[in-house]
Protein backbone atom coordinates (compact mmCIF):
# COMPACT_ATOMS: atom_id res chain seq x y z
CA UNK A 1 0.00 0.00 0.00
CA UNK A 2 2.19 2.55 -1.25
CA UNK A 3 1.69 6.20 -3.54
CA UNK A 4 3.59 7.82 -5.57
CA UNK A 5 3.42 11.54 -4.43
CA UNK A 6 2.59 14.48 -6.87
CA UNK A 7 6.18 15.26 -6.68
CA UNK A 8 7.30 11.83 -7.95
CA UNK A 9 8.57 10.48 -4.68
CA UNK A 10 7.41 7.21 -3.64
CA UNK A 11 5.24 7.70 -0.17
CA UNK A 12 7.58 4.61 1.41
CA UNK A 13 10.91 3.85 3.88
CA UNK A 14 12.89 1.90 2.22
CA UNK A 15 16.50 1.21 3.13
CA UNK A 16 19.56 0.17 0.45
CA UNK A 17 21.93 1.39 3.07
CA UNK A 18 22.98 1.79 6.30
CA UNK A 19 22.02 5.10 7.74
CA UNK A 20 24.57 7.44 6.76
CA UNK A 21 25.56 5.33 3.79
CA UNK A 22 28.30 5.38 2.45
CA UNK A 23 27.94 8.55 0.04
CA UNK A 24 26.53 10.98 3.30
CA UNK A 25 29.83 9.82 5.03
CA UNK A 26 31.94 11.06 2.08
CA UNK A 27 29.80 14.65 2.02
CA UNK A 28 30.42 14.51 5.49
CA UNK A 29 34.04 14.36 5.25
CA UNK A 30 34.06 16.91 2.61
CA UNK A 31 31.57 18.99 4.82
CA UNK A 32 33.69 18.59 7.86
CA UNK A 33 36.82 20.54 6.36
CA UNK A 34 35.09 23.40 4.87
CA UNK A 35 31.65 24.20 7.06
CA UNK A 36 32.20 24.97 10.71
CA UNK A 37 31.70 22.37 13.78
CA UNK A 38 29.66 25.01 15.36
CA UNK A 39 26.53 24.69 12.54
CA UNK A 40 25.50 20.78 13.75
CA UNK A 41 23.05 18.28 12.07
CA UNK A 42 20.96 15.89 13.49
CA UNK A 43 21.21 12.91 11.05
CA UNK A 44 24.01 12.98 8.48
CA UNK A 45 22.33 11.66 5.71
CA UNK A 46 22.74 13.97 2.90
CA UNK A 47 19.88 14.87 1.39
CA UNK A 48 19.02 14.64 -2.96
CA UNK A 49 15.52 15.59 -3.14
CA UNK A 50 12.28 15.16 -0.70
CA UNK A 51 8.56 14.84 -1.43
CA UNK A 52 5.39 14.50 0.45
CA UNK A 53 6.31 13.15 3.88
CA UNK A 54 9.67 10.93 2.20
CA UNK A 55 13.35 12.32 2.16
CA UNK A 56 15.66 10.64 -1.02
CA UNK A 57 19.01 10.39 0.57
CA UNK A 58 22.28 10.68 -1.35
CA UNK A 59 22.66 6.66 -0.93
CA UNK A 60 19.23 5.97 -2.07
CA UNK A 61 17.72 5.93 1.16
CA UNK A 62 13.91 7.20 1.53
CA UNK A 63 13.34 8.08 5.11
CA UNK A 64 10.13 9.23 6.93
CA UNK A 65 10.17 12.97 8.08
CA UNK A 66 8.78 13.28 11.25
CA UNK A 67 10.48 16.81 11.49
CA UNK A 68 8.99 18.55 8.47
CA UNK A 69 12.27 20.55 8.73
CA UNK A 70 11.35 22.04 11.89
CA UNK A 71 7.61 22.34 11.65
CA UNK A 72 7.99 24.28 8.04
CA UNK A 73 6.95 21.92 5.06
CA UNK A 74 3.73 21.81 6.70
CA UNK A 75 2.00 21.14 2.90
CA UNK A 76 4.63 18.50 2.43
CA UNK A 77 8.00 18.64 0.51
CA UNK A 78 8.63 20.25 -2.68
CA UNK A 79 4.85 20.92 -2.79
CA UNK A 80 3.83 20.89 -6.55
CA UNK A 81 1.69 24.10 -6.46
CA UNK A 82 4.78 25.59 -4.61
CA UNK A 83 7.70 24.69 -6.56
CA UNK A 84 5.66 26.00 -9.60
CA UNK A 85 5.30 29.51 -7.95
CA UNK A 86 8.84 29.72 -7.38
CA UNK A 87 10.01 28.46 -10.77
CA UNK A 88 7.62 31.13 -12.31
CA UNK A 89 8.39 33.94 -10.01
CA UNK A 90 12.22 33.43 -10.41
CA UNK A 91 11.98 33.73 -13.65
CA UNK A 92 9.49 36.85 -14.00
CA UNK A 93 11.50 38.76 -10.85
CA UNK A 94 13.44 37.75 -8.28
CA UNK A 95 14.62 40.17 -6.77
CA UNK A 96 14.44 44.27 -6.25
CA UNK A 97 14.03 45.25 -2.33
CA UNK A 98 10.56 45.81 -1.45
CA UNK A 99 12.46 49.04 0.04
CA UNK A 100 13.28 49.83 -3.46
CA UNK A 101 10.96 48.52 -6.08
CA UNK A 102 7.83 47.26 -4.36
CA UNK A 103 5.92 44.54 -6.15
CA UNK A 104 2.79 43.30 -5.50
CA UNK A 105 3.23 39.54 -4.08
CA UNK A 106 4.59 41.27 -0.50
CA UNK A 107 1.20 43.37 -0.88
CA UNK A 108 -0.68 40.30 -1.24
CA UNK A 109 1.32 37.82 1.29
CA UNK A 110 0.01 40.78 3.58
CA UNK A 111 -3.86 41.01 3.05
CA UNK A 112 -3.72 37.18 3.53
CA UNK A 113 -1.97 37.59 7.04
CA UNK A 114 -4.21 40.15 8.00
CA UNK A 115 -7.42 38.15 6.97
CA UNK A 116 -6.40 35.37 8.91
CA UNK A 117 -3.91 36.06 11.73
CA UNK A 118 -5.78 36.17 15.25
CA UNK A 119 -5.05 39.41 16.43
CA UNK A 120 -7.21 42.22 18.81
CA UNK A 121 -8.93 45.02 17.63
CA UNK A 122 -9.76 47.87 19.00
CA UNK A 123 -12.49 51.19 18.61
CA UNK A 124 -10.75 53.31 15.38
CA UNK A 125 -7.74 51.11 15.34
CA UNK A 126 -7.29 51.37 11.75
CA UNK A 127 -7.63 48.30 10.80
CA UNK A 128 -4.58 44.68 10.83
CA UNK A 129 -1.21 45.72 9.19
CA UNK A 130 1.80 43.27 8.35
CA UNK A 131 5.62 43.61 7.62
CA UNK A 132 7.80 40.52 5.77
CA UNK A 133 11.27 39.52 6.71
CA UNK A 134 13.45 36.43 6.54
CA UNK A 135 13.68 34.13 9.99
CA UNK A 136 11.58 33.61 12.86
CA UNK A 137 14.12 35.20 15.22
CA UNK A 138 13.67 38.48 13.00
CA UNK A 139 9.88 38.48 13.11
CA UNK A 140 10.12 38.39 17.12
CA UNK A 141 12.29 40.95 17.23
CA UNK A 142 10.46 43.38 15.18
CA UNK A 143 7.46 42.66 17.31
CA UNK A 144 10.08 44.09 19.83
CA UNK A 145 10.66 47.26 18.34
CA UNK A 146 7.32 47.86 17.49
CA UNK A 147 5.44 47.09 20.69
CA UNK A 148 8.65 49.44 22.49
CA UNK A 149 8.02 52.22 19.93
CA UNK A 150 4.21 52.10 20.07
CA UNK A 151 3.99 52.09 24.04
CA UNK A 152 7.23 53.72 24.78
CA UNK A 153 7.97 51.65 27.55
CA UNK A 154 11.59 49.06 27.47
CA UNK A 155 10.64 45.84 29.48
CA UNK A 156 9.81 42.83 27.32
CA UNK A 157 8.44 39.61 29.37
CA UNK A 158 9.38 36.10 28.35
CA UNK A 159 9.27 32.92 29.73
CA UNK A 160 10.97 30.22 31.19
CA UNK A 161 11.75 27.15 28.66
CA UNK A 162 11.23 29.93 26.20
CA UNK A 163 12.71 29.55 22.49
CA UNK A 164 13.06 33.09 20.17
CA UNK A 165 16.12 32.43 18.07
CA UNK A 166 19.47 33.10 18.29
CA UNK A 167 20.06 37.00 17.31
CA UNK A 168 21.39 39.08 20.14
CA UNK A 169 17.70 39.97 21.22
CA UNK A 170 16.35 37.10 20.90
CA UNK A 171 19.36 35.30 22.33
CA UNK A 172 18.35 37.15 25.55
CA UNK A 173 14.68 35.84 25.41
CA UNK A 174 15.92 32.20 25.00
CA UNK A 175 15.73 30.41 28.05
CA UNK A 176 18.29 27.87 26.87
CA UNK A 177 21.96 28.55 27.71
CA UNK A 178 23.84 25.28 25.60
CA UNK A 179 24.01 25.78 22.80
CA UNK A 180 21.94 28.57 22.27
CA UNK A 181 23.53 31.29 24.83
CA UNK A 182 26.87 30.15 26.22
CA UNK A 183 29.84 32.21 25.58
CA UNK A 184 27.71 34.68 23.58
CA UNK A 185 27.08 37.78 25.77
CA UNK A 186 26.18 40.10 26.56
CA UNK A 187 23.16 39.94 26.21
CA UNK A 188 20.19 43.00 25.35
CA UNK A 189 18.95 43.97 28.54
CA UNK A 190 15.22 44.53 30.11
CA UNK A 191 14.58 41.21 29.12
CA UNK A 192 12.94 39.38 31.99
CA UNK A 193 11.79 35.96 33.15
CA UNK A 194 8.76 34.36 34.31
CA UNK A 195 7.49 30.97 35.31
CA UNK A 196 6.03 29.67 32.52
CA UNK A 197 2.53 27.35 33.11
CA UNK A 198 3.90 23.59 32.62
CA UNK A 199 1.10 21.35 33.86
CA UNK A 200 3.31 18.25 34.31
CA UNK A 201 6.09 20.55 37.00
CA UNK A 202 3.20 22.75 38.31
CA UNK A 203 1.42 21.97 41.59
CA UNK A 204 -1.09 19.69 41.41
CA UNK A 205 -4.66 21.30 40.41
CA UNK A 206 -3.02 24.44 39.81
CA UNK A 207 -4.85 26.20 36.96
CA UNK A 208 -3.92 28.13 34.49
CA UNK A 209 -5.20 31.38 35.49
CA UNK A 210 -2.92 30.96 38.78
CA UNK A 211 0.14 30.42 36.82
CA UNK A 212 -0.86 33.52 34.85
CA UNK A 213 -1.02 34.98 38.36
CA UNK A 214 2.46 33.73 39.71
CA UNK A 215 4.02 34.75 36.72
CA UNK A 216 2.56 38.87 36.50
CA UNK A 217 3.16 38.81 39.89
CA UNK A 218 6.57 38.43 39.65
CA UNK A 219 6.57 40.78 36.90
CA UNK A 220 4.89 43.32 39.01
CA UNK A 221 6.94 43.05 41.54
CA UNK A 222 10.06 42.87 39.60
CA UNK A 223 9.50 45.03 36.73
CA UNK A 224 6.30 47.14 37.47
CA UNK A 225 3.21 46.80 35.22
CA UNK A 226 3.56 50.00 33.58
CA UNK A 227 7.04 49.33 32.73
CA UNK A 228 6.21 46.17 30.46
CA UNK A 229 6.14 47.35 26.87
CA UNK A 230 5.07 43.47 25.52
CA UNK A 231 4.57 39.87 26.77
CA UNK A 232 6.28 37.99 24.10
CA UNK A 233 4.82 33.87 24.35
CA UNK A 234 4.34 31.08 22.67
CA UNK A 235 1.06 29.15 22.68
CA UNK A 236 2.23 26.32 21.87
CA UNK A 237 6.23 26.44 23.18
CA UNK A 238 8.44 24.53 20.76
CA UNK A 239 12.19 24.03 21.40
CA UNK A 240 11.15 24.41 25.31
CA UNK A 241 9.72 21.02 25.48
CA UNK A 242 6.58 21.04 23.36
CA UNK A 243 4.80 22.58 26.82
CA UNK A 244 1.33 23.43 26.50
CA UNK A 245 0.12 25.84 29.10
CA UNK A 246 -3.28 25.07 30.82
CA UNK A 247 -6.36 25.90 30.12
CA UNK A 248 -6.78 30.25 31.08
CA UNK A 249 -2.98 30.98 30.98
CA UNK A 250 -2.91 32.60 27.58
CA UNK A 251 -6.71 34.35 28.18
CA UNK A 252 -5.38 36.02 31.70
CA UNK A 253 -1.95 36.80 30.25
CA UNK A 254 -4.30 39.08 27.82
CA UNK A 255 -6.22 40.55 29.96
CA UNK A 256 -3.04 41.82 32.45
CA UNK A 257 -1.70 43.04 29.04
CA UNK A 258 -5.29 45.44 28.28
CA UNK A 259 -5.33 46.00 31.73
CA UNK A 260 -1.97 47.59 32.22
CA UNK A 261 -1.23 49.12 28.54
CA UNK A 262 1.09 46.06 27.60
CA UNK A 263 1.20 44.24 24.59
CA UNK A 264 0.86 40.85 24.08
CA UNK A 265 2.94 39.09 21.28
CA UNK A 266 2.31 35.63 20.48
CA UNK A 267 5.13 34.19 18.91
CA UNK A 268 3.48 31.60 16.17
CA UNK A 269 6.30 30.68 14.66
CA UNK A 270 6.31 27.17 15.07
CA UNK A 271 2.74 26.71 16.22
CA UNK A 272 1.38 28.67 13.18
CA UNK A 273 0.07 27.74 9.72
CA UNK A 274 -2.39 24.91 10.71
CA UNK A 275 0.26 22.67 12.86
CA UNK A 276 -1.70 22.60 15.85
CA UNK A 277 -5.14 21.83 14.30
CA UNK A 278 -6.07 25.67 14.13
CA UNK A 279 -4.64 27.85 11.47
CA UNK A 280 -2.84 29.16 14.97
CA UNK A 281 -2.99 27.83 18.12
CA UNK A 282 -4.02 31.07 19.67
CA UNK A 283 -7.29 30.41 18.07
CA UNK A 284 -7.84 27.31 20.64
CA UNK A 285 -8.47 29.69 23.68
CA UNK A 286 -10.19 32.26 21.36
CA UNK A 287 -6.93 34.47 22.48
CA UNK A 288 -6.28 37.52 20.38
CA UNK A 289 -2.69 38.80 20.91
CA UNK A 290 -1.65 42.71 19.89
CA UNK A 291 1.12 41.60 17.50
CA UNK A 292 1.76 37.83 16.06
CA UNK A 293 5.22 36.97 14.93
CA UNK A 294 5.04 33.79 11.98
CA UNK A 295 7.34 32.26 10.29
CA UNK A 296 8.62 28.45 9.85
CA UNK A 297 5.74 26.74 8.00
CA UNK A 298 4.53 30.31 5.93
CA UNK A 299 5.76 29.67 2.73
CA UNK A 300 5.82 26.21 2.39
CA UNK A 301 9.86 25.32 2.92
CA UNK A 302 11.61 29.09 1.51
CA UNK A 303 12.15 31.88 4.34
CA UNK A 304 10.21 34.11 5.22
CA UNK A 305 8.31 35.53 8.35
CA UNK A 306 6.36 38.51 9.06
CA UNK A 307 4.44 40.68 11.76
CA UNK A 308 1.14 40.87 12.02
CA UNK A 309 -0.76 43.56 14.04
CA UNK A 310 -3.38 46.87 14.44
CA UNK A 311 -2.47 49.41 12.51
CA UNK A 312 -1.75 51.66 14.95
CA UNK A 313 0.32 49.84 16.76
CA UNK A 314 2.57 49.04 13.49
CA UNK A 315 2.58 52.55 11.91
CA UNK A 316 3.72 54.18 15.18
CA UNK A 317 6.64 53.64 14.02
CA UNK A 318 8.38 56.10 11.67
CA UNK A 319 8.68 55.82 8.15
CA UNK A 320 11.33 53.34 7.00
CA UNK A 321 11.87 52.04 10.07
CA UNK A 322 11.47 48.70 9.76
CA UNK A 323 12.56 46.71 6.55
CA UNK A 324 15.73 44.78 5.23
CA UNK A 325 17.38 43.58 1.90
CA UNK A 326 16.14 40.38 1.21
CA UNK A 327 12.14 40.55 3.83
CA UNK A 328 9.22 39.35 1.59
CA UNK A 329 11.80 39.00 -1.56
CA UNK A 330 9.22 38.08 -4.41
CA UNK A 331 10.18 34.47 -4.70
CA UNK A 332 9.40 33.60 -1.21
CA UNK A 333 5.86 35.71 -1.28
CA UNK A 334 5.08 33.82 -4.15
CA UNK A 335 5.55 30.50 -2.40
CA UNK A 336 3.83 31.57 0.88
CA UNK A 337 0.41 32.59 -1.20
CA UNK A 338 0.98 28.91 -2.68
CA UNK A 339 1.35 27.29 0.88
CA UNK A 340 -1.43 29.46 2.00
CA UNK A 341 -4.06 28.54 -0.34
CA UNK A 342 -2.83 24.74 0.00
CA UNK A 343 -3.18 24.64 3.65
CA UNK A 344 -7.00 26.35 3.69
CA UNK A 345 -8.15 24.77 0.51
CA UNK A 346 -6.91 21.22 1.55
CA UNK A 347 -8.29 22.20 5.43
CA UNK A 348 -4.85 20.77 6.95
CA UNK A 349 -5.52 22.21 10.10
CA UNK A 350 -8.26 19.12 9.98
CA UNK A 351 -5.21 17.50 8.41
CA UNK A 352 -3.60 18.32 11.43
CA UNK A 353 -6.30 17.16 13.89
CA UNK A 354 -6.28 13.72 12.53
CA UNK A 355 -2.33 13.10 12.32
CA UNK A 356 -2.61 14.32 15.88
CA UNK A 357 -5.18 11.93 16.96
CA UNK A 358 -3.37 8.88 15.24
CA UNK A 359 -0.13 9.49 16.86
CA UNK A 360 -1.82 9.58 20.46
CA UNK A 361 -3.82 6.60 19.88
CA UNK A 362 -0.48 4.80 19.87
CA UNK A 363 1.77 6.93 21.77
CA UNK A 364 -0.84 7.46 24.79
CA UNK A 365 -1.06 3.33 25.80
CA UNK A 366 2.56 3.20 25.75
CA UNK A 367 2.51 5.77 28.46
CA UNK A 368 0.22 3.90 30.15
CA UNK A 369 2.88 0.97 30.28
CA UNK A 370 6.16 2.40 30.77
CA UNK A 371 7.16 4.38 33.57
CA UNK A 372 9.68 6.31 31.88
CA UNK A 373 7.40 8.10 29.81
CA UNK A 374 6.29 10.51 31.80
CA UNK A 375 3.58 12.47 29.86
CA UNK A 376 2.36 12.39 26.19
CA UNK A 377 1.34 16.01 25.44
CA UNK A 378 0.96 18.66 22.44
CA UNK A 379 -2.00 19.82 19.90
CA UNK A 380 -2.66 18.97 16.41
CA UNK A 381 0.31 17.50 14.59
CA UNK A 382 2.89 18.75 17.49
CA UNK A 383 2.69 16.01 19.45
CA UNK A 384 5.62 15.27 22.04
CA UNK A 385 6.57 12.74 24.39
CA UNK A 386 8.68 13.72 27.91
CA UNK A 387 10.90 11.30 29.50
CA UNK A 388 12.07 11.08 32.75
CA UNK A 389 14.10 8.79 34.87
CA UNK A 390 10.94 6.06 36.02
CA UNK A 391 9.62 7.47 39.35
CA UNK A 392 10.48 10.72 39.28
CA UNK A 393 10.22 14.01 37.26
CA UNK A 394 14.13 14.07 36.59
CA UNK A 395 14.64 14.63 32.57
CA UNK A 396 16.09 11.36 30.80
CA UNK A 397 18.32 12.73 27.73
CA UNK A 398 19.53 9.53 27.50
CA UNK A 399 16.98 7.72 26.60
CA UNK A 400 15.51 10.40 24.47
CA UNK A 401 18.64 10.56 22.27
CA UNK A 402 18.91 6.20 22.39
CA UNK A 403 15.51 6.47 20.68
CA UNK A 404 15.98 9.45 18.41
CA UNK A 405 19.34 7.42 17.38
CA UNK A 406 17.01 4.37 17.14
CA UNK A 407 14.34 5.54 14.51
CA UNK A 408 17.36 7.71 12.54
CA UNK A 409 19.23 4.40 12.20
CA UNK A 410 15.64 2.35 11.14
CA UNK A 411 15.04 5.79 8.27
CA UNK A 412 12.73 7.84 10.42
CA UNK A 413 13.45 11.43 10.95
CA UNK A 414 12.83 11.95 14.67
CA UNK A 415 13.67 15.40 16.64
CA UNK A 416 14.77 15.89 20.61
CA UNK A 417 13.78 19.03 22.35
CA UNK A 418 12.86 20.47 25.59
CA UNK A 419 15.24 22.67 28.27
CA UNK A 420 16.16 19.21 29.55
CA UNK A 421 16.59 17.45 25.98
CA UNK A 422 14.74 14.98 27.09
CA UNK A 423 11.83 15.42 24.91
CA UNK A 424 10.87 13.53 21.69
CA UNK A 425 9.06 15.98 19.14
CA UNK A 426 6.74 14.82 16.50
CA UNK A 427 5.80 17.36 13.42
CA UNK A 428 4.95 15.26 10.77
CA UNK A 429 4.39 17.18 7.28
CA UNK A 430 0.43 17.86 7.66
CA UNK A 431 0.08 16.03 4.42
CA UNK A 432 1.17 12.99 5.66
CA UNK A 433 -0.60 9.52 4.22
CA UNK A 434 -1.94 6.97 6.82
CA UNK A 435 0.07 3.78 6.25
CA UNK A 436 3.26 6.29 6.34
CA UNK A 437 2.69 7.23 9.78
CA UNK A 438 1.19 3.89 10.75
CA UNK A 439 5.14 2.65 9.54
CA UNK A 440 7.01 5.70 11.42
CA UNK A 441 5.28 4.61 14.51
CA UNK A 442 5.63 0.87 14.56
CA UNK A 443 9.05 2.20 14.24
CA UNK A 444 8.58 5.00 16.89
CA UNK A 445 7.28 2.74 19.66
CA UNK A 446 9.29 0.02 19.30
CA UNK A 447 12.47 2.10 19.46
CA UNK A 448 10.85 3.32 22.49
CA UNK A 449 10.17 -0.06 24.53
CA UNK A 450 12.87 -1.47 23.77
CA UNK A 451 15.01 1.43 25.27
CA UNK A 452 12.69 1.60 28.11
CA UNK A 453 12.72 -2.14 29.22
CA UNK A 454 16.49 -2.65 28.55
CA UNK A 455 19.61 -1.37 30.14
CA UNK A 456 18.27 0.78 32.88
C1 LIG B 1 12.29 28.48 15.31
C2 LIG B 1 11.69 29.49 16.19
C3 LIG B 1 12.13 30.81 16.22
C4 LIG B 1 13.31 31.28 15.41
O1 LIG B 1 13.07 31.16 14.04
P1 LIG B 1 14.33 31.20 13.03
O2 LIG B 1 13.68 31.21 11.68
O3 LIG B 1 15.15 29.99 13.29
O4 LIG B 1 15.06 32.45 13.32
C5 LIG B 1 11.48 31.71 17.04
N1 LIG B 1 10.44 31.31 17.80
C6 LIG B 1 10.00 30.05 17.80
C7 LIG B 1 8.83 29.69 18.65
C8 LIG B 1 10.60 29.09 17.01
O5 LIG B 1 10.17 27.83 17.03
Amino acid sequence: MTTQSETGVEQRRRLVTEIPGPRSKALHARRTAAVTSAVGSTLPAYLERAGGAVLVDVDGNQLIDLGSGIAVVNVGHAHPEVAAAVAEQAAALTHSCFMVNPYEGYVAVCERLTQVAPVRRTDGDGGVKAALFNSGAEAVENAVKVARHATGRDAVVVFDHAYHGRTNLTMAMTAKAMPYKRGFGPFASEVHRAPMSYPLRDPEGMTGEQAARRALADVETQVGADQVACVVVEPIQGEGGFIVPAPGFLPELARWCRENGALLVADEVQTGFARTGDLFACQDEGVLPDVVALAKGIAGGLPLAGIVGRAEVLDAVHGGGLGGTFGGNPVVCAAALAAMEVIERDDLAAAARRLGERITAVLRPLATDLPGIAEVRGRGAMVAIELVRPGTLDPDPTSAAAISAACHAAGVVTLVCGTGGNVLRLLPPLTMEDHLLDDALDVLSTAITSTLTTDR
